[in-house]
């Protein structure tokens, strides 16, 4: 075993992070917590990003695009020098697996927080990588991993290894210069392809041949070594839910795990990073063979030497820090727990909210982010069971120029099924608009049955596409409750400026009928013909009744109630749902943890705001504006003629003559606003 680090203590008082987004606020957050001062760095893009505000201090490093900053090795040390920054954290992504960076950190006698230069190099060439955890013991891939590159050698080993196989580049890397061999005949043609793929990303052509396992599981295990020879693993992950080989749902403990194979991979895990002379947190991603239930066996695919994306679900489960543990393994202090020290308690998940639009490929989406935030009280979740680490707030743009990663939602539960649970409802309470997100599809994959019953494997979402990506056409009931939250947003409107922080419920405090018009965003199902838009009429004899709806000849008795948050309770003829309802922009989402309806709200007439009795003046049912008088006054009108129109929000109101009679005088004009309850005309009813 080879040590390039001193296990001589290090010391330093201020952090810098190399990185962005919820990984850099994550991790400023434990620095913070150890008494650290934080620095973080900044492109053009990102001077008022959420790391940037959350740091102590930040240092501007080059312009939006990352090569001209984030991965800018001289800009970074150039900013760690200005600050005073005695240690470095690159996060994951970026300079976090660069060892040129590491080593130019030691020159400059800067604490890198991760391993060694050497250990980097070391699994950066995944056919040395092979050889040399094949000696540590550690179970491969049953492939070739030789430096012969000879085209009929290569056959023959596809041959011996029997099809399918997989062809892989040896410096590879997100998927390139990597395909599937069903059969001897497409050989050729693919070890050409991926050559030559291989050589334009990486400028290697070699490449390594692996058998290709049809129904593998991802599970990954976390490592962790200190400078003084100690190595432990904290349990292994389940990253099977991935899209384009990017991991969506992660979950620890790995599902339907024995103790005897969690302690085998475990251990392999550890030799595999010993064998390497690694230090600090680290990852050995293994392929489980789900087809063989009996005798699962695990093969050695990767180590990434840098703290992942998804290490929450590992300190939800073991109640340690990660990013804690990497800190006083980078100080020279030992490992805080030893293995027999470490326990697993309950399960967790990690669902990664991207920006993004699954219909659509998972196109990166970008904007402006009006609202953020997770609403805990309105879904009556544990806040102790529930994480979000984000790298965004209300407010925030979302740019095209990083990864559209904006946050990760991490929940914890005694047990499998309670933390699913969890999720979902923590799914539905997060409150995202303004910007794209897979909100609605990462509720789609955490409800389905498969998914509930653990049946993973890595093309999950292959498989179940279909359920995956249907269209969800709106039922009566979903138009039906988007027109109650219009209706409810509309009193509330009237009321109050800022409505959402209200629990009354304002009522008309009239008798009326109101009309709704509904339709399907165009952006939901971009495939599907331009929907018609829905009408609900509504009318309630007097403001403690339900509204009767009618909706294409369907009648329905329909009630609302606020609860906490966003949270109501909707009973559409007795049956009684809760749900989360927000107004994206124009668009109310209806979400439940099932998944989201979405409904765009339009601008429809209200109808016939009727008085019944005769009256001396007219007052504004609803807080808004004049849109039009429509009598002269002393002109002779019949009850319930129209006599002027306000709008409110997305409706516009009528107001009605209450008897036969004339308009005295109109209080308002076209244009002016008027508050709820003042009086807008004066009415002379005939005798
Ligand atoms: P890259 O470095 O390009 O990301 P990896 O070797 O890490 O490539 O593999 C990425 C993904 O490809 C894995 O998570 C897994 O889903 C799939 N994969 C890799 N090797 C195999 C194999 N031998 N059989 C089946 N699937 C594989």
């Amino acid at each position: 075993m080879t040590r390039t680090t001193s296990p001589r203590a290090q010391h330093f008082d201020t952090l810098l992070v190399a990185n962005r987004g919820e990984i850099a606020c994550r991790v400023m957050r434990t620095a913070r917590r150890m008494g650290l001062r934080t620095v973080a760095v900044y492109s053009d893009a990102d001077a008022n990003a959420r790391h940037v505000r959350k740091a102590d201090e930040a240092v501007r490093i080059g312009p939006a695009a990352a090569r001209d900053s984030y991965l800018r090795v001289d800009a970074v040390l150039k900013a760690a020098r200005r600050s005073g920054a005695g240690a470095i954290h690159p996060g994951y992504g970026f300079l976090s697996e660069n060892a040129d960076f590491v080593t130019a950190c030691a020159e400059a006698g800067i604490v890198f927080i991760g391993p060694p230069a050497t250990a980097i190099s070391a699994m950066g060439d995944k056919s040395a990588a092979k050889a040399r955890m094949e000696k540590a013991g550690v179970p491969l891939v049953p492939g070739y991993h030789g430096d012969d590159q000879d085209d009929a050698l290569l056959r023959a080993a596809a041959e011996r290894i029997g099809y399918p196989v997989l062809l892989k580049a040896s410096r590879g890397g997100g998927g390139k210069g990597m395909r599937v061999v069903e059969s001897g005949e497409g050989f050729q043609a693919a070890l050409d392809g991926c050559r030559r793929e291989s050589q334009a990303a990486f400028n290697d052509p070699r490449m390594l041949i692996e058998k290709y396992l049809t129904q593998p599981r991802h599970v990954e295990v976390q490592v962790f070594c200190d400078t003084h020879g100690n190595g432990v693993y904290l349990f292994e992950r389940d990253c099977s839910v991935q899209r384009r080989h990017q991991k969506v749902l992660e979950e620890a403990p790995a599902p339907s795990m024995t103790a005897e194979l969690r302690r085998e991979m475990g251990e392999a895990a550890v030799r595999a990073a010993q064998e390497i002379g690694y230090v600090g947190a680290g990852t050995v991603e293994f392929l489980l063979d789900s087809s063989q239930e009996q005798d699962s066996r695990f093969y050695f695919m990767e180590m990434n030497t840098r703290l992942q994306v998804e290490h929450p679900v590992t300190e939800m489960i073991t109640g340690q820090d990660l990013v804690e543990w990497q800190l006083r393994v980078a100080m020279g202090e030992p490992l805080p727990l030893a293995q027999d020290a470490l326990t697993i308690t309950g399960h967790s998940f990690e669902a990664r909210l991207y920006a993004e639009d699954p219909a659509q490929g998972f196109l990166p989406a970008t904007g402006h982010l009006e609202h953020f935030g997770l609403d805990l009280a309105g879904a009556g979740l544990d806040p102790t069971q529930v994480r979000l680490d984000s790298g965004v707030e209300s407010g925030d743009e979302v740019s095209m120029h990083y990864d559209p990663m904006l946050a990760k939602l991490i929940v914890h539960g005694d047990d499998r099924d309670q933390a699913l649970a969890t999720l979902n409802r923590a799914l539905a309470a997060l409150d995202v608009r303004g910007v794209v997100t897979n909100r609605a599809f990462l509720q789609r994959l955490a409800s389905h049955p498969a998914f509930r019953a653990a049946k993973l494997d890595t093309r999950f979402i292959e498989h179940h596409h279909v359920d995956l990506f249907a269209v969800h056409e709106p039922s009566a009931e979903d138009y039906a409750s988007a027109a109650l939250v219009a209706l409810d947003r509309l009193g509330r409107e009237s009321k109050s400026d800022s409505p959402w922080d209200r629990h009354d419920g304002f009522r008309l405090n009239a008798d009326h009928r109101i009309r709704v018009g509904l339709n399907v965003p165009k952006a939901t199902a971009p495939q599907s013909p331009a929907a018609e838009p829905i009408v609900v009429d509504g009318s309630r004899p007097h403001e403690d009744a339900p509204w009767r709806f009618d909706l294409g000849g369907t009648t329905l008795s329909a009630n609302l109630q606020r609860l906490d948050g966003d949270a109501v309770a909707i009973t559409l003829d007795g049956h009684r749902r809760r749900l989360q309802a927000r107004l994206d922009g124009d668009t109310i989402v209806l979400a439940d943890t099932q998944g989201e309806t979405r409904l765009d709200w339009l601008r429809a007439d209200a109808v016939d705001h009727g008085h019944h009795e005769a009256e001396s003046t007219l007052t504004a049912p609803m807080h808004g504006t004049v849109v039009t008088l429509l009598v002269e006054p002393g002109t002779p009108v019949e009850k319930g003629m129209p006599l002027m129109v306000m709008e409110a929000m997305k409706m516009e109101h009528t107001l009605s003559a209450p008897a036969d009679g004339q308009v005295v005088s109109f209080h308002f004009a076209a244009g002016d606003t008027v508050s709820q309850g003042e009086v807008l005309l004066e009415f002379a009813a005939d005798e």
